[in-house]
């Protein structure tokens, strides 16, 4: 095969790579999975929250619930030894009652913060249960897309394969130096590394090119390239000759 027309298909080839490529295609889907992984960590860490914040309340009202019978007992104690102890001081009988009135206010202070956090965890319970909801529907829908993508990933990384294998074998055809030529066009231009000359100006770039450059490049006899953009340069006749 002519030199020419190798490098004619391989261009062609890389063009119908790029069209594939899930790297590009496939990146919308790909952010789109990205941002729902996201959000489901987010609701996850959440839930941690709740979960936490509900262990609080439990320990709380466990602990109230722990000190209000030693309050009735230092209660019921106290209201004994006024009834008992006779002769005590109207100053110690006040204190006494003072000691009473502060158990039985940290009593009624304990139901009513009990009654608070159990309120405070049918608050939980709801929010956990909607968002648990709201986390299975995310997690159904993830796996959807992830499924849809995981295919087209698939699908297109066995073209990409035939791209290269493609790609290989035209390659193989070239000689070492205008292989390497083209793989380092390739590299600086993944989206068009050849290109037609155009007079005496490289239509990749539009720079225009020393007459000395031009002549190799129209007599076509080995691969060169633009001294700016690396891209390969084929004489225009290349076109024609297809
Ligand atoms: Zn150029």
């Amino acid at each position: 095969m002519d030199m020419m027309q190798v490098l004619l298909l391989l261009s062609e080839n890389n063009d119908e790579r790029n069209r594939v490529d899930p790297k590009v295609q496939l990146a919308a889907l790909y952010l789109e999975i990205k941002e729902m992984m996201n959000l489901i960590s987010a609701m996850e860490r959440r839930l941690d929250g709740i979960a936490h914040m509900t262990e609080d309340c439990r320990v709380e009202v466990d602990r109230l619930i722990l000190d209000k019978p030693r309050w009735a007992s230092d209660i019921a104690e106290a209201r004994e030894r006024i009834i008992r102890q006779r002769g005590l001081s109207l100053k110690d009988m006040l204190s006494i009652q003072q000691e009473v009135v502060k158990l039985e206010e940290n009593m009624r202070q304990a139901d009513l913060r009990i009654e608070e956090l159990q309120q405070q965890r049918e608050q939980y319970e709801e929010n956990r249960q909607q968002l648990t909801a709201r986390l299975r529907r995310q997690k159904a829908q993830y796996n959807q897309h992830a499924g849809v993508y995981n295919q087209e990933k698939a699908k297109a990384d066995a073209l990409m394969a035939e791209f290269a294998a493609k790609e290989d074998a035209l390659l193989a055809s070239l000689e070492p130096d205008d292989r390497s030529l083209f793989r380092e066009a390739l590299r600086s231009n993944p989206d068009n590394p050849v290109v037609i000359l155009d007079g005496d100006i490289c239509s990749g770039c539009r720079i225009s090119l020393s007459t000395q450059l031009v002549k190799h490049v129209n007599r076509g006899n080995r691969l060169i390239n633009c001294e700016n953009c690396l891209r390969v340069l084929l004489p225009s006749s290349a076109l024609n000759d297809q």
